[in-house]
This record gives structure tokens, C-alpha cells and sequence, in this order.
């Protein structure tokens, strides 16, 4: 058993977190990873309007009396969401955590904080990390360039980012991008992280609710499989390298590009559409390098009790067994 800041911070048995999943964290999974001893986060933007997140939170709530959390995005969208009502919302059903994400959450925390809320910031950079601690975030979620979705603009791998910003903020502090197994966990709290963060790797298990296609297309692809999109729009993207991403590439690369000219491929509405059906090609969906890292699609607590076995086995033995005996620290008060 690992008990670190994070799981102190949720209030959880596993320094384990599942991040957004734009239209895959649903309460399925979500559940899923919260009954597992995990921290869930449901992604709000995945529903039409406030009303149908708060049916999804009640909905959660039956399926597990254990925490989760909402995702909040703030990125640019073809559809401008309503934020204060999806915040109102985790308010008046009395969510204890908020991952918010893509920007800083500034103009929103005195409606999110006045309710008690925590704030847990993913970011992409020390110095958004540093803001994040600034205007009052209790947690920070730092995401490096090996992530899907949105790493940003920087290239900054999580073996850098992480130490960076254990040395910068003072709040408990997942790692996230790249991690898919225990060996990245030993690693990510090596480095100075509380706890990990998941995405990719929880849309290959048995409860996301997604075509079995794309959890297949997971583990057949290799770790060189993903390309960077939108970057000519500074909206970076992080994607399975398909036939939807190579039409993208193609656009970009003609220069001058206009978001309207990549909607057939990178709109949510086609993405959700390919997720149910199984047409791998259809869209452009975000999937992390570590895709090379995915072979099989346990459920959610498979996954997560051979995550804390491997752990523990790499901490309490392999590295354990590396110091020589009369190196080892003695226990306090011994
Ligand atoms: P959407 O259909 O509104 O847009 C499709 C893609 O185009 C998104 O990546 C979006 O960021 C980008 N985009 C839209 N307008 C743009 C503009 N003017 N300039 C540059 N890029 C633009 O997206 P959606 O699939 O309905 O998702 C809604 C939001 O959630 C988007 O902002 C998306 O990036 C974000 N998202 C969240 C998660 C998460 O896990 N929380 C994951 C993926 C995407």
C-alpha cells in the first residue's frame, strides 16, 4: 500500500488518477476507477448541458460510494460551453473535485473555491504550474510531451517536468504523460510526483465505453504511432496516427490553415461517432506514446491492482535490493 499526498489530498487507497476523457469518462469508467480505489474524473463537456452532467454525477454516485471528480476544459471549442452553469451544477450536487484544464481556471475559482470546491490544475508548464499555485489550486496535474490530447506548445518531456515542478510548487503534484503501468508509477514518485495520471491506458480497459475497435487499435500500435496536430493553430493535439490525421497533416502542411478546413476530421461530433462505431479511421482521436506500452484491456481494478503490485515490488525490493546493507537508511526511532 502506497499512501502519499495524493491519496491524503482525494482521499483514496491509490495514488492512481483518471483524467479527462472527452466523450470516454463517463460514469462507467469513472466508477470503474473509483471502486478500484482510484480517483475518477467525469468529463463535463462529454454531455449537451449542465442538466445532463448532473443526471451523469447521480448516476455515478449509484454506481460507487467512492470520491470522484469533474473535468472542466477550457480550450477552443467549435460550441462555447456554458461554464458557470456546468460549475453550478458540481455546486449544487456537491462534487468535492474539480480537474480543470487547457487554460488557466482564474476567472472561474471564486465560484468554484466559494463552494469548497478543491481545484486540482493540469498544466503543461512550470510556469503555469507556479500560476496555478498563485490563484489558488491545491493540486497540480503537470503533463508532459509523451501525453495525449493537449501537451501543449512547449516538447517538454514529463522526465524533465516532473522534478521542475516538484522543485517550483509546494502542492501535491500528479504526473502525467506516458504512464501506463507500475514501472511509471515507481518512476513518476522517484522523480517527486504524489501520484499518477492515466488516460490512454484506462480507454484500453473492459468498462470505458468505447468500439472494442479502438482498445484493439491501442495495443496493436507501437509507441511511434501518434502524430502532433493543430499545432498551426496552437492548439497542439497529441493523436493515433490514422488516415483522419495524415488528411490533417496534409492541410497543415499546406500552410495558412483555418480551423474550419479540419472540422471534418477533428470535430468532436465525428470523434464520438468513430468511438461508438469502431471506423478507426473516421477521426482523429488523442491516444499518448504510451500506446507501446498497452497489450491487453483488463477492467479497471486489474489494471490498477497490477499497477500497485509492480509498484510496490520495484520499490519495496528491486530498488530496495540495489542498496547494499549497511546503506540502507534505518528506520526512525530505531
Ligand atoms: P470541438 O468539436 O469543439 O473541436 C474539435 C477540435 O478542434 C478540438 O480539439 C478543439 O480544441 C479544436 N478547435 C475548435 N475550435 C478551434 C479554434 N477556433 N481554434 C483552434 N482549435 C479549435 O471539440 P470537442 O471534441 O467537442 O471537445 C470539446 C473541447 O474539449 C475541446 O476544446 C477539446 O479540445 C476539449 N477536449 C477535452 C478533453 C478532455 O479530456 N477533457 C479531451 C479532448 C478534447
Amino acid at each position: 500500500m502506497l499512501k502519499t499526498r495524493i491519496t491524503e489530498f482525494f482521499g483514496v487507497e491509490r495514488p492512481i488518477v483518471q483524467g479527462g476523457l472527452m466523450w470516454v469518462a463517463t460514469a462507467e469508467l469513472v466508477a470503474a476507477v473509483a471502486n478500484a480505489g482510484g480517483m475518477g474524473f467525469m468529463t463535463a463537456l462529454t454531455f449537451p448541458d449542465a442538466e445532463r452532467l448532473r443526471a451523469e454525477i447521480r448516476r455515478c454516485r449509484r454506481m460507487t460510494a467512492k470520491p470522484f471528480g469533474v473535468n472542466l476544459t477550457f480550450l477552443p471549442t467549435l460550441r462555447p460551453p456554458d461554464y458557470p452553469a456546468l460549475i453550478r451544477v458540481c455546486v449544487e450536487e456537491r462534487v468535492g473535485f474539480i480537474e480543470t484544464a487547457g487554460r488557466n481556471p482564474e476567472p472561474y475559482m471564486p465560484q468554484i473555491k466559494s463552494a469548497g470546491i478543491k481545484v486540482v490544475h493540469k498544466c503543461t508548464s512550470v510556469r503555469h504550474a507556479l500560476k496555478a499555485e498563485t490563484i489558488g489550486c491545491d493540486a497540480i496535474s503537470i503533463d508532459g510531451f509523451e501525453a495525449a490530447g493537449h501537451p501543449g506548445e512547449d516538447d517538454v518531456t514529463t522526465l524533465i517536468l516532473v522534478p521542475l515542478a516538484r522543485d517550483a510548487v509546494d502542492l501535491p503534484l500528479i504526473a502525467s504523460g506516458g504512464f501506463a503501468d507500475g514501472r511509471g508509477l515507481a518512476a513518476a514518485l522517484a522523480l517527486g510526483a504524489d501520484g499518477i495520471n492515466m488516460g490512454t491506458r484506462f480507454v484500453a480497459t473492459r468498462e470505458a465505453p468505447v468500439h472494442e475497435n479502438m482498445k484493439l487499435a491501442l495495443i496493436r500500435r507501437r509507441e511511434t504511432d501518434t502524430r502532433l496536430i493543430m499545432r498551426s493553430l496552437r492548439n497542439t493535439e497529441r493523436v493515433l496516427h490514422n488516415r483522419a490525421a495524415e488528411k490533417v497533416l496534409e492541410i497543415e502542411g499546406r500552410g495558412n490553415t483555418r480551423i474550419e478546413e479540419l472540422i471534418p476530421y477533428v470535430s468532436g461530433r465525428v470523434g464520438r461517432q468513430m468511438l461508438q462505431d469502431g471506423d478507426v479511421d473516421k477521426a482523429t482521436w488523442a491516444a499518448g506514446q504510451c500506446i507501446g506500452l498497452i497489450r491487453d484491456i483488463p477492467t479497471c481494478r486489474e489494471l490498477l491492482d497490477r499497477i500497485m503490485a509492480e509498484a510496490e515490488e520495484i520499490i519495496g525490493t528491486r530498488l530496495a535490493d540495489m542498496m547494499a546493507p549497511g546503506d540502507r537508511p534505518s528506520p526512525p526511532h530505531a
